[in-house]
């Protein structure tokens, strides 16, 4: 079984604080598709199984696609992998562009970037909606029949108070949603808001403040229901993201589109380069009209070959990541038990700290090593005390 992922490189207008690949030149968009779609087309040879099992068209902004070009890029997605008939398909959207124009059919999860519901703070970083935007587009969705509705917010924005942050919390909860991404703001270099910051105009939160944040996201979502299956993701029972789950437990992928990644479950991964020009003259020259299982140029695909500690260190990263945790009798038959003595020992400081948690407690033989919930905010640096490089 693998995954697709579709990248929609196009913003209307771009975020502050958002460093992804994403252009607002609208005017490319009915190329870019015939382009995607010969790419699409072109790479049905390099998954090991051609099953597909979720599709995830994110961005960018992939609500501003006309919706006879969303169709294209998926009747050509159908048209030549075997997907199943209960696949999920996901697809991202700007609150202010739901009820533009119709949806396919196929879509039956959507992932709504909302960020907060505080409107001075919206402005600050440059979200195209408001707060009843947002709420408006989750009830148009509930009302068009979509029983699958994740939301995204943000927390640690520049003047957001806790207080703000719990109402963010209480009217998230409250809008019927089955999923929930909440994410510590990040400051990437060359962002306008990073530039800001450093000019003085806003302030980072302090450490202390995002924690105490995290803390009171991991307290609404238990009351209201929620199970913390990933350290940014939190779901209702059988509402995982069956496509954000499958890159976590190594589940090869396709992205199509400049910037996408794919991997081939084993020891491959390639990467899209982020250049919209380049990907569109690739695809559209007359050369790769009608022809499938042409090798990609290096001008427009990077390859990288995984390497044996390479591996290991996903497998940590990506266990300790989600509740489950690292299954230890996998990880020790897929690594060989002397890498599987090294990964406890160096877990041992972290396991007597109670950072990490061998599973089943007071149980023998344990199967699983997780980050306690409390220190998924510090889970960065247990992963780096674990990995091998
Ligand atoms: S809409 Fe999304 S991808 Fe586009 S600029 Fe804003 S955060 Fe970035």
């Amino acid at each position: 079984m693998a995954g697709i992922y579709i990248h929609i490189p196009f913003c209307r207008s771009r975020c502050a604080y958002c460093d992804f690949f994403s252009t607002t030149r609208e005017a490319d968009i009915a190329r870019y598709v015939d382009a995607l779609c010969r790419e699409i087309e072109s790479r049905t040879s390099e998954l090991p199984s051609p099953r597909i099992r979720t599709i995830y068209i994110g961005g960018g902004t992939p609500s501003l696609l006309p919706p006879k070009l969303l169709h294209d890029v998926l009747d050509t997605v159908y048209a030549n992998y075997a997907v199943e008939a209960d696949a999920e398909v996901t697809m991202e959207m700007n609150p202010d562009d739901v009820g533009e124009g119709g949806m396919a059919d196929k879509v039956n999860r959507v992932s709504l970037g909302i960020q907060t519901f505080q409107d001075d703070i919206l402005r600050t970083i440059r979200r195209r909606h408001d707060s009843a935007t947002a709420i408006r587009a989750v009830k148009a969705l509930q009302a068009a029949g979509f029983e699958n509705i994740s939301i995204d917010l943000i927390y640690g924005l520049p003047g957001q108070a806790m207080e703000q942050w719990d109402r963010d919390l209480v009217t998230a909860f409250s809008l019927g949603i089955q999923h929930l991404s909440a994410y510590a703001l990040s400051y990437e270099p060359g962002t306008p808001l990073t530039r800001q910051r450093d000019a003085g105009h806003i302030h980072e939160a302090p450490e202390e403040m995002s924690v105490a944040m995290y803390e009171r996201l991991c307290h609404y979502a238990h009351e209201a229901g929620f199970e913390h299956y990933e350290i940014s993701n939190f779901a209702l029972p059988h509402r995982r993201s069956r496509h954000n789950s499958s890159y976590w437990t190594g589940e090869p992928y396709l992205g199509f589109g400049p910037g996408a990644h794919s991997y081939d479950g084993d020891r491959i991964r390639r990467a899209n380069r982020p250049n919209l020009d380049a990907y569109i003259a690739y695809w559209l020259s007359p050369s790769h009209q009608n022809t499938t299982t042409r090798p990609m140029s290096h001008d427009i695909v990077t390859t990288e070959h995984l390497t044996p500690s390479d591996l290991i260190d996903e497998a940590i990263m990506c266990g300790l990541r989600t509740a489950a945790g690292i299954d230890l009798p996998a990880f020790g038959r897929r690594f060989g038990q002397p890498c599987l003595d090294t990964l406890l020992r160096a877990a041992a400081p972290h396991i007597v700290a109670h950072r990490l948690l061998l599973l089943p407690e007071n149980a023998k033989p344990h199967t699983h090593l997780r980050i306690a919930e409390p220190s998924w905010m510090v889970a960065d640096d247990i992963m780096s005390d674990l990995m091998t490089s």
